[in-house]
């Protein structure tokens, strides 16, 4: 059977770096067996939804080029909150069968049966205020009149919960342990337990992929599965990520790491998504091979879920560096040009498409991130304002200003502007003044750019043209002299 896989976000906030993490394990496994990949909404806590955080979800899916099959787009049903009727018919059914009771405790009730250190389970439900210390008329007569009440989970006071996860193991637990998880919340509003299974269930869900912060609710899962007679699917649990400097890698340690958190911050940061998906892909994931860099074809047909290895994952931004750098020079000049357009003309006002293409070209794989082009690489698309003081020390000689005037005479007449004349013509130049080409080459580059390093200087040369080299030669001739 084909499998179906499902991601399952709360729309609590932006999608995170963790959350498409999940996403694309899920996305990877559907592809890989020829499955489904479902998106399903869980907006159950309404205390807690952000306004456009779906809309956030879907889109940064979409960049990271994860295709939805099933979701809210495909039509109603894909959304906790349009599914009320059926988690209230399944509440129902478990009250029937003895599985579930109502409750009426108060906020302070509760309150001060926790500060007691006591969880709501068979060792305290006699004492509450509940369908096991009310007589039945007196439980219809308050649901009757509408008072606050949940309807709770009934543990069993003894029993073993065991289960299979395809990366964690065998997970062992006593029912004990567990206390009765509300089921139902007083806004008629299933809790993520219930709402989770009956959905798993009845969007025929075969695997749970997700992270291992859900591992210590799957006894409460396994415990409904089992009081509904269902089969429950087979479950996943991702490594956790951890932070560079060990521990959880939460949205407060990634703060203050300067690790963003979001992924339209990666967007932000034009990161391209190829590059980020390839990175986490490999947050958990071992390829059978020495190959890193990945495109999301290859992932899909090499990825299983028996190399996802159960220890943790550790973020390393440099990896993600790393990775689009590799993954820039695979989408190549045209492609990359195309992404910058936009930011490029932001900063610098229009650009034609061609010349930021000769510059993604010129920079090379010296490229790590598309927005080093507006910063590192600024040079290319103004003239520079300062020129680096060091870079003056060491290559401003006292002849300097004397042979970039001469250089520029030269470009003013060159026949063909490419790198081959551009470089004999400043060799001749440098034989003939007695002088090493170095001592031409480093300061021209400098007066160019107002740097020390980068591409080659008849490559930088080649794609700034004449007009702005004969210009920028002659301006630092005059301001360092
Ligand atoms: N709504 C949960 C979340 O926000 C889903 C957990 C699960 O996949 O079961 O992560």
């Amino acid at each position: 059977m084909a499998p179906r896989v499902r991601f399952a976000p709360s729309p609590t906030g932006y999608l995170h770096i963790g959350g498409l993490r999940t996403a694309l394990f899920c996305y990877l496994f559907a592809r890989s067996q020829g499955g489904t990949f479902v998106l399903r909404i869980e907006d159950t806590d309404r205390s807690r939804l952000v306004e456009d955080a779906e809309a956030d979800i879907v889109a940064s899916l979409r960049w990271a080029g994860l295709v939805v099959d099933e979701g809210p787009a495909s039509g109603p049903g894909y959304r906790q909150s349009e599914r009320t009727a059926l988690y209230q018919d399944h509440v129902q059914r478990l009250l029937a069968k003895g599985h579930a009771y109502y409750a009426f405790d108060t906020p302070e009730a509760l309150a001060a049966m926790r500060q007691d250190g006591d969880a709501y389970g068979p060792a305290t439900r006699g004492r509450m205020l509940n369908a096991f210390t009310l007589s039945e008329s007196e439980v219809t007569a308050r649901i009757a009149n509408r008072e606050p009440h949940v309807v709770r989970l009934l543990v069993p006071e003894k029993g073993r919960i065991e289960f299979e996860d395809l990366i964690k193991g065998h997970v062992a637990m006593d029912a004990a342990g567990l206390d009765d998880q509300v089921l139902l919340k007083s806004d008629g509003f299933p809790t993520y337990h219930l709402a989770n299974v009956v959905d798993d269930h009845h969007m025929r869900i075969t695997h749970v992929i997700r992270g291992e912060e859900w591992l210590p609710s799957v006894p409460k899962h396994m415990l409904l599965y089992r009081a509904f007679g269902w089969e429950p699917p087979v479950m996943a649990h991702l490594p956790l990520i951890l932070s560079p400097s060990g521990g959880k890698l939460s949205k407060r340690s990634a703060t203050t790491l300067g690790i963003p958190v979001s992924v339209r911050d990666y967007r932000a940061l034009e990161y391209e998504p190829e590059a980020l998906v390839n990175f986490l892909a490999l947050l958990g994931w071992h390829p059978s091979s020495e190959q890193e860099v990945f495109s999301m074809a290859e992932l899909t047909e090499q990825f299983s879920l028996d190399r996802v290895v159960p220890s943790p994952a550790r973020f390393d931004l440099s990896k993600l560096r790393w990775s689009n750098q590799q993954h820039l020079r695979l989408l190549g000049t045209a492609q990359v040009a195309a992404r910058a357009a936009d930011q490029v003309a932001k900063a610098f006002g229009p650009v034609a498409h061609t010349y930021v293409a000769s510059v993604v070209a010129a920079v090379g794989h010296r490229l790590v991130v598309r927005s080093d082009l507006c910063t590192e690489y600024a040079y290319f698309f103004r003239d520079p304002a300062l020129y680096d003081p060091r870079g003056i020390k060491r290559r401003w000689k006292a002849d300097a200003a004397v042979l970039m005037r001469a250089y520029a005479n030269r470009l003013e007449t060159l026949g063909a502007f490419d790198e081959a004349q551009l470089e004999s013509a400043l060799r001749t130049l440098a034989k003939e003044r007695g002088v090493g080409a170095g001592r031409i080459i480093h300061p021209a580059r400098l007066a160019v750019s107002g740097t020390t390093a980068g591409p080659s200087l008849f490559v930088l040369l080649a794609a700034l043209g004449r007009e702005a080299c004969v210009r920028r030669l002659r301006r630092a001739a005059a301001v360092l002299g």
